[in-house]
């Protein structure tokens, strides 16, 4: 049943992390021994803020050590408290970043098209004790933001984008992250950009740089001033300085991405059953993933045969977003996860391909074959 000449010698994983040529970290390294500097917003941190800023095209950026800390913190910057609404199909760092800070999560319903958190459904989700829409570029690919931006001032809730997706990503020509009050990044090894682990929030005043930078620092304002009861998330000199050398590699790796994904959606486009999210015009996007969707009955085999497929012939691929924040024992008794239809089939049907800079066209192709052939079962 299984066509061996498909079969790749090496596992090929969802994604491979990119690093530069090691020769050119050292010289970071070096400097890093000679001065000893290693934390605490040293030289590279703030060289690393300053290039990102003009990278991204964002007014103010500050780094955390982490995306998750920064979606934390980005919470206690604006003082949300009682109800956030936001979307069950997502990494469960979303949902978990309002646990802890005890706020409660009221999740919204997708759209069925880029899976992103359905603004049509928002309104009806508020209640009294609703501070905050939190919802997440899934994918890369833009929420209905200006939609979103309208119900927010409607009722005067805060809006911050978990953006963890979605580096370097633009919108009618402007950033993405230059939407909604906060966005949050994430430069964790498998995203499109990587500082080992290490994350961001963009903000769009001083203002609120600086109280973000003193709640990555214990609230520390000063030697002797503590302003804010705050955490250490900071980004250290290590992961800073390998970002500063990543910034140089990141066009030429997106490019690389989007041969991936264009091959892609050539290879699968006539597959019934199969589906794939094509860009919106006016969007620039990452190619983070390379998600397809799997139609059980048209396809003749359920994602999950699909996916066990796959790996028969050594392609791991993932399913994300499966299973659902909302169906997590943590959260599955909240009464918001009576109404997500859209979300739970979604998830049943996704599986995201492999998808890196250096990942070999011969391995795109193979899976290609894969799929189409076992269709023809
Ligand atoms: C990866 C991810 C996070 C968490 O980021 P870390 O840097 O791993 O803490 C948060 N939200 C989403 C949607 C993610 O994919």
């Amino acid at each position: 049943m299984s066509d061996a000449k498909f079969i790749s010698e090496e596992k090929i994983y969802l994604t491979k992390p990119f690093l530069p040529p090691l020769s050119e970290f050292n010289q970071y390294l070096n400097e890093v021994w000679r001065s000893r500097c290693l934390t605490n917003q040293g030289k590279y941190h703030n060289e690393f803020e300053e290039a990102l800023a003009k990278f991204l095209k964002v007014p103010y950026v500050c780094l955390f050590t982490n995306g998750t800390l920064a979606l934390i913190t980005a919470l206690q910057v604006l003082r949300i408290t009682g109800e956030v609404i936001t979307t069950p199909y997502s990494f469960v760092a979303t949902t978990h970043s309002l646990w802890w800070n005890n706020i409660k999560p009221v999740f919204v319903d997708i759209d069925p098209v880029y899976c992103n958190l359905n603004p049509d459904k928002v309104e009806s989700a508020i209640t009294p004790q609703t501070t905050a829409i939190l919802p997440v570029h899934v994918y890369g690919n833009p929420c209905q933001v200006d939609k979103l931006q309208e119900i927010a001032d409607t009722y005067g809730l805060r809006l911050i984008y978990d953006a963890a997706h979605a580096f370097g990503v633009t919108i009618n020509g402007h950033s993405l992250l230059s939407y909604g009050d906060l966005s949050i990044l994430s430069f964790h090894a498998t995203k499109v950009f990587n500082t080992f682990e290490g994350g961001a929030i963009i903000c769009h005043d001083a203002r609120t740089k600086k109280r973000i930078d003193y709640l990555k620092n214990f609230g520390f304002a000063g030697e002797t001033s503590v302003v804010a009861p705050g955490i250490n998330a900071k980004m250290n000199e290590f992961q800073a300085a390998l970002g500063l050398l990543q910034l140089k590699y990141f066009e030429n790796n997106k490019n690389l991405r989007l041969i991936i994904a264009e091959s892609y959606r050539e290879n699968l486009k006539a597959i019934p059953g199969i589906s794939f999210l094509e860009p919106a015009k006016n969007v620039t996007w990452n190619n983070a993933y390379f998600p397809i969707f799997v139609d059980a009955e048209q396809f003749g085999h359920t994602r999950d045969e699909l996916y066990n497929h796959l790996k028969m012939y050594n392609y791991i691929c993932r399913r994300y977003f499966y299973p659902l924040i909302s169906n997590f024992n943590c959260y599955k008794d909240l009464q918001s996860t009576q109404n997500l239809q859209i979300a739970n089939i979604k998830s049943s049907q996704v599986i995201c391909l492999p998808i890196y800079p250096d990942l070999n066209l011969i391995h795109v192709n193979n899976i290609c074959k894969i799929i189409k052939s076992y269709k023809e079962d």
